[in-house]
């Protein structure tokens, strides 16, 4: 698919549950969320037939996000029914990991490709700050699982929180140094729970180069400047949406875990996909994608989606 601006977009990102184990500071409310009636979350049947549909019209990588991805029942059931999707080329999936321990096999076996792992300290005292209710040993157990079952290409995933995790950037960098491991550091973006915080809680991917001198530039992957530093295994990722905008090279849309179709993810704009099948339900996809933004607005006063990241997905 093509927005009119001509940006191939041929990648789908698909919240399962707004719901979570965990409370992240920067994402979700100490108390939670008010769970949704039932009816007004999708059922796994609907996501695959959107997710089919978004397919028909040229998505090729599926990532399924959330909340926490692992606690959605029936998530078994929608990886293997996704994974036979004809003209899907990845099956991937982000997690806080914990769930990885008992489902990490499982996740293998129903077809997901590859997992990233957020994992933004390696002090088990922030850890507990960060989440306010998890425990890093789970953590780095669920990745520890996803290693021993065989997955490759895993990308550990870290939300730079100035004043909070920057003595954990070097310790989390150096988790690539022996292992196939892409460690990246995403700039915070001030979106729901942390879209009023005060400015010295954003830090700039700089503040990695300036930790990690030893990092060399080697390319880019996606939306992350890839660097590594000499005789390391793994790589190490900068994603800057705030400090370099990458609007022009956005090649993704977004579905809610409530069927709504977010051609960005910081607009206002979205559209129900519920009830629609069939060639309407493609249509609606592609006109979607055709009037996708051009960019966000986030270094000039901030996200205009009414929505947290916990109901979108990352
Ligand atoms: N629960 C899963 C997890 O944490 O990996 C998947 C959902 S979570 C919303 C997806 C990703 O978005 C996580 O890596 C999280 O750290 C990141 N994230 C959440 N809020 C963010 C924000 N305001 N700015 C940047 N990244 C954010
Ligand atoms: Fe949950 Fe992920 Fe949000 Fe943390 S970042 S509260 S793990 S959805």
């Amino acid at each position: 698919m093509r927005d009119l601006t001509g940006r191939t977009v041929d990648y789908l990102r698909l919240s399962v549950t707004d719901l979570c184990n965990y409370r992240c500071i920067y994402c979700m409310g100490e108390e939670g969320v008010c769970k949704l009636p039932h009816r007004e979350i999708c059922s796994i049947e609907e996501l695959t037939e959107m997710s089919r549909a978004a397919v028909a019209c040229g998505v090729r990588k599926i990532r399924l996000t959330g909340g926490e991805p692992l606690v959605r029942w029936g998530i078994l059931d929608l990886c293997r029914m996704l994974r036979d999707l004809p003209g899907l080329e990845e099956l991937a999936m982000t997690t806080n990991g914990t769930l990885l321990p008992q489902m990490a096999g499982e996740l293998k076996a129903a077809g997901v490709d590859r997992l990233n792992i957020s994992l933004d300290t390696l002090d088990e005292a922030r850890f507990r700050t960060i989440t306010r209710r998890g425990e890093l040993r789970e953590a780095l157990a669920g990745l520890a699982a996803a290693e021993a079952v065989g997955f490759t290409g895993t990308k550990v995933n870290a939300v730079l929180l100035g004043g909070v995790n920057d003595a954990d950037i070097a310790p989390l960098a150096e988790l690539a140094r022996d292992r196939d491991l892409s460690v990246r550091f995403i700039e915070l973006m001030p979106i729901g729970e942390c879209a009023d915080w005060p400015e010295e809680r954003f830090r700039t991917a700089d503040a990695v180069l300036q930790a990690v001198p030893a990092l060399e530039r080697i390319g880019q992957d996606g939306v992350a400047e890839l660097y590594r530093a000499p005789g390391w295994r793994g790589t190490v990722g900068l994603i800057r949406p705030i400090s370099c905008c990458f609007c022009a090279a956005c090649d993704r849309i977004r579905i809610t875990a409530d069927g709504r179709l977010k051609p960005c993810l910081h607009s206002r704009q979205e559209i129900s996909l519920r009830g629609l099948h069939g060639m309407e339900l493609e249509e609606t996809i592609r006109q979607g994608v055709a009037v996708k933004p051009l960019r966000h607005h986030l270094a000039a006063g901030g996200s205009d989606s009414p929505r947290a990241m916990h109901e979108i997905g990352g």
